[in-house]
C-alpha cells in the first residue's frame, strides 16, 4: 500500500530517478506510475528487471 496520494500527479512535473537523481524521461516516470514502483531511470529500472528475471544465479 502506498500511503503516497500521487493519483492526480501532473504530468508535466519533473521526476528523478531514486537511485542516482538523474532526470526522468516522459517514459521512464510513465512506467513507474504503471509499475507504481519508484521512479527510476533506464539504467536502474533495467538493473531491477535483471535482478527480477535472474531468480536462478549463474553455478
Ligand atoms: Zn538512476
Amino acid at each position: 500500500m502506498e500511503l503516497e496520494e500521487q493519483e492526480g500527479v501532473d504530468p508535466v512535473i519533473e521526476r528523478r530517478c531514486a537511485e542516482c537523481g538523474a532526470t526522468l524521461t516522459e517514459s521512464e516516470i510513465r512506467a513507474a506510475l504503471e509499475l507504481r514502483g519508484p521512479f527510476l531511470c533506464a539504467v536502474h529500472a533495467s538493473e531491477e528487471v535483471a535482478l527480477d528475471e535472474d531468480a536462478e544465479p549463474p553455478a
